[in-house]
């Protein structure tokens, strides 16, 4: 259900509970079961049966909440951290950088609490493949069975396998690896097997630190990868607000004498003289933004290469 929409809720769903845009709940729909929040108590009885998206109100009446259907953009904000995980700024940079699109086959290691692997999976879906690769047995484990309670068992593999020591047991068959660990270099010539050799391969390893990065780079390069690049996506906040934006006669006025802008609501009947029709006349209000001072915090650097098709290294080496 992360990779597609219902219209419906039914016993057993996933409900993301939104109370507010920094306050938000993952629940699973049981029958006979409550939720409770600091509004009071909501049903989930009372729950089945309503469309996604419904506003629901406690039997006393005190607070209402919102009842929304999952995506994996909203599980990055709900999801149960068992380690660091991956927020959308970097989700969303590293996918397009990989080109990830339906029917890609990819791998990606380590799964950690599944955050990015939820957005994979939706990217690639229907027709597509995640193999995921987690060393730690419990997280592998959780992964799992939370994978196959959002119905993407189709499209996601968890492994329980230490990519280090045993490679990703799979040759020739992603379009993509993806790279989430302490020591990414060392995975790298595993990458690299794991790679299809006929079409262009692409690799993104995640590091925070910038002595790991060159490591990494060091390998890419060892184990012939090009085009290597690093990125750092920092991520920034833009406030959107509506102001009065005055036509040219009262911008004259208000340059002669103490102009106001006016809003909207009390716009001033334009005087029938200067009324010729043109829109430009009219004073209106206009969408502006402004950068919330705060960039948010490094979160790591993301180092990207490709691996040309065989055939079209080769033939640049004769
Ligand atoms: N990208 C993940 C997410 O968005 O939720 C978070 C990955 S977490 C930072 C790194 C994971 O790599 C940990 O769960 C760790 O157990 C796993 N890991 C570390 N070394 C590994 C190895 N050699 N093989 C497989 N997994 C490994």
């Amino acid at each position: 259900m992360f990779h597609e929409y219902k219209d419906i809720i039914e016993n057993g769903d996933t409900v993301i509970v939104y109370l507010s845009h920094n306050s938000m709940a993952p629940i699973t729909v049981t029958k006979g079961q409550v939720y409770n929040n600091k509004f009071g108590s909501f049903s989930h009885d009372q729950m089945i049966g309503l469309k996604y998206g419904s506003k629901l109100t406690t039997k006393e009446g005190r607070g209402f909440v919102y009842l929304l259907h999952p995506t994996p953009a909203l599980w990055t904000q709900v999801v149960p951290h068992r380690t660091q995980i991956l927020y959308l700024p970097d989700i969303s940079f590293v996918s397009a950088h990989l080109d990830l699109r339906p029917g890609k086959v990819m791998i990606e290691s380590g799964t950690g609490s599944g955050s990015f692997s939820h957005s994979i999976a939706r990217t690639i879906a229907p027709t597509g493949h995640l193999y995921t690769f987690e060393y730690h047995e419990l997280r592998a484990e959780t992964a799992r069975k939370e994978f196959k309670d959002h119905k993407l068992s189709d499209i996601i593999t968890v492994e329980h396998r230490d990519v280090i020591a045993n490679g990703f047991g799979r040759f020739n068959v992603a379009d993509a690896v993806f790279l989430d660990l302490p020591a990414p270099w060392e995975a790298v010539a595993a990458a690299k097997d794991a790679l299809r050799k006929d079409t262009i391969g692409r690799i993104c390893c995640f590091s925070p630190c910038i002595e790991q990065v060159q490591r990494t780079a060091l390998a890419l390069d060892e184990n012939g990868f090009s085009d290597i690049r690093m990125y750092e996506c920092l991520a920034k906040d833009y406030e959107v607000r509506k102001v009065p934006c005055p036509n040219i006669e009262e911008a004259i006025g208000g340059l002669k004498a103490d102009f106001k802008p006016i809003k909207n609501d009390k716009k001033r009947k334009l005087d029938s003289t200067t009324d010729n029709g043109d829109n430009n006349t009219e004073s209106c209000n206009i969408n502006v933004t402004k950068p919330v001072d705060l960039v948010r915090g490094h979160t790591s650097y993301l180092t990207f290469a490709i691996l040309a098709p065989e055939q079209e290294s080769n033939a640049m080496l004769e």
